[in-house]
């Protein structure tokens, strides 16, 4: 629109500058022409009056031109518009010393006599006299005010078409351009649909927009390929059992499993970051396995519980070097390995005992040749009891082995609960008689499913600790209960009962409250381990409730078929 402005306005000003001069120019001439013809006319009719008719006639036709006739010497002999008498002499008027030298003098210029400005043209006849025709500029000027007017509605009508055009033009050439910007936002938002933008009249614009879509089905393919190949990347990764941490020569992490997450984070702390210098065992680790490369495995006790172990390598991407760390849970590993160096020397010492004793009887026999008989056969007795612990001992470990490693697979039937129970009361009745402790029974004829023989040797295991723990002439109870959940199968004494701190250890392989009242009775310290198993192994539990001094009731729980 500027351009437009200075480009019309210039238009504007060089036209009517123009137009001004060639009216001048024109008048002059036509100023000249009349000049030219009144010469003529004054040479052919050299007595030409000037109240002549056909000078009258010219001047009435040419109202606004003025006519001049000045003798050589300057004195004006006759003036269309004024009298000639007391009009002072002409000969400095410029036109009139112009026209002395030149066909024609020309002036534009303040009339002195008519006071307003006019343009002469003059000319020396060849009769001596000077004729001069004059017309008022004003005349001249209502003619440029007609051409300017003209010229302006002209401008106006060229600046308003072009103001169209160049709408236009920029509507066409920036609507393709709009389209590339679109295309360009697609790019940017990563929205690779199929595009295809307008066609242009212009040839690059097109060429342009059609590049623009090359790139973007370029880029479109490229980061379908990249996400591809990332999924496929965070597929493995985040399946990997084991952390994965790797860690630029800043020791700051460049990549960190799912698994390792775990590991070092718990569910809580999804948004969490972690950072080497957070653990110094593991900083000092990921240093060396930068510098020395290869490091021995270190574990880290998390103080989450965990105990991590660590082992590391180094790679080089091209650039500089990266440290890999694999971390590995390795707690319930720990644990089931202090459990087992727990269970070797709960084993070996419960074992140690009884080898311990038949040897020095042994020994004391070999000595002590002289010995009464009586004396000899109370220590083969005691050693004969201690095999049986022996073997009692060997046997249980073996039960539970077995329980342990059939993983719950054992064989279930039907089996009437009365006849169960019965069997177990009679294999204890002796025992109880001993006592004088009397077993009650309080159950329902009801048939549940299981492992006849090992549930027999559950609940015989609970109906001789009751018997062994309680006091003599006291009542053991077995009853049973059902509910939704399944069939309940209860053992109650009124014996001791075990204090709170005891209980969660209870079903633990050897662990008794008493240790040497329980050796003194023959237990194993695998007892109840057994009757846990067993439940298990039948996809229900055991349980305890006991209150000191009153009494304990065993339970176990079986699941419905
Ligand atoms: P043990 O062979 O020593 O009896 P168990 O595993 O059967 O081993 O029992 C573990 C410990 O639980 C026993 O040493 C005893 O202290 C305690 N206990 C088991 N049953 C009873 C009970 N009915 N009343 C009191 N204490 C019991």
């Amino acid at each position: 629109m500027v351009l437009l402005v200075v480009a019309i306005t210039g238009f504007f000003w060089v036209s009517t500058s123009v137009a001004k001069q060639y009216i001048q120019d024109q008048t002059i001439q036509n100023l000249s022409n009349q000049l030219t013809i009144i010469e003529r006319v004054f040479q052919q009719r050299p007595n030409l009056a000037f109240n002549d008719e056909w000078l009258r006639a010219f001047i009435i036709n040419h109202r606004q031109h003025r006519l001049t006739v000045i003798k050589t010497n300057g004195h004006v002999i006759f003036d269309s518009n004024q009298p000639a008498d007391g009009m002072d002499n002409h000969l400095n008027r410029p036109e009139i010393r112009m026209a002395s030298t030149s066909p024609f003098g020309v002036a534009l210029r303040e009339s002195k006599t008519l006071s307003k400005p006019l343009v002469y043209v003059a000319k020396l006849a060849s009769n001596g006299h000077f004729y001069r025709v004059a017309v008022p500029l004003e005349s001249l000027r209502h003619e440029w005010g007609r051409v300017q007017q003209k010229i302006i509605i002209y401008s106006i009508i060229v600046f308003v078409f072009c103001l169209l055009l160049t709408f236009v033009m920029s509507h066409w050439i920036a609507s393709p351009i709009q389209q590339s910007i679109v295309v360009l936002n697609a790019i940017k938002n990563r929205e690779f649909y199929a595009m295809s933008p307008k066609k242009s009249f212009i040839r690059e614009i097109n060429n342009l927009n059609q590049s623009l879509v090359d790139v973007a089905n370029n880029i479109s393919r490229f980061i379908a390929k990249q996400s591809k190949e990332k999924e496929k990347k965070d597929l493995i990764l985040n399946n990997m059992i084991n952390g994965l941490i790797i860690y630029d020569s800043h020791m700051g992490i460049v990549l960190m499993n799912k698994a390792a997450f775990g590991l070092f984070f718990n569910a809580s702390q999804s948004n969490a970051t972690m950072h080497l210098s957070d653990y110094p065992e593991l900083f000092s680790f990921a240093q060396d396995i930068l510098k020395t490369k290869d490091v021995d495995p270190i574990e880290i006790d998390h103080g989450n519980g965990k105990t991590i172990l660590i082992s590391g390598s180094i790679y080089s991407d091209g650039t500089e070097p990266r440290g890999i760390l694999i971390a590995q849970d390795i707690t319930k590993l720990k644990r089931l390995e202090s459990t087992r160096q727990a269970f070797v020397a709960n084993v070996s010492h419960e074992l140690k005992t009884p080898i311990t004793f038949i040897r020095s009887m042994f020994e004391t026999l070999i000595i002590a040749k002289e010995k009464q008989l009586d004396v000899q056969l109370s220590m083969i007795k005691k050693g004969v009891l201690h095999s049986d612990r022996l073997t009692q001992i060997i046997d249980d470990l073996l039960q539970l082995s077995k329980l342990e490693t059939s993983g719950g697979a054992i064989e279930k039937y039907d089996v009437s609960l009365e006849q169960l129970i019965g069997e177990v009361v009679n294999h204890c009745h002796t025992m109880a008689d001993q006592k004088q402790i009397h077993i009650r029974l309080n159950h329902n004829d009801v048939i549940i499913h299981a492992n006849q023989r090992l549930l027999e040797q559950a609940l015989k295991n609970l109906l001789e600790n009751a018997i062994k723990y309680s006091k003599n002439e006291t009542t053991v109870t077995i009853f049973s209960t059902r509910s939704d959940d399944g069939d309940m199968i209860h053992v109650q004494d009124e014996g001791p009962g075990i204090a709170d701190a005891h209980i969660d250890k209870l079903f633990q392989r050897f662990y008794r409250v008493d240790t040497a009242r329980s050796r003194e009775m023959g237990g194993t310290g695998l007892g109840l381990a057994i009757v846990k198993h067993i439940a298990i192994a039948h996809g229900g539990r055991a349980s305890v409730k006991s209150t000191v001094g009153v009494g304990t009731t065993f339970t176990i729980h079986l699941p419905k078929k």
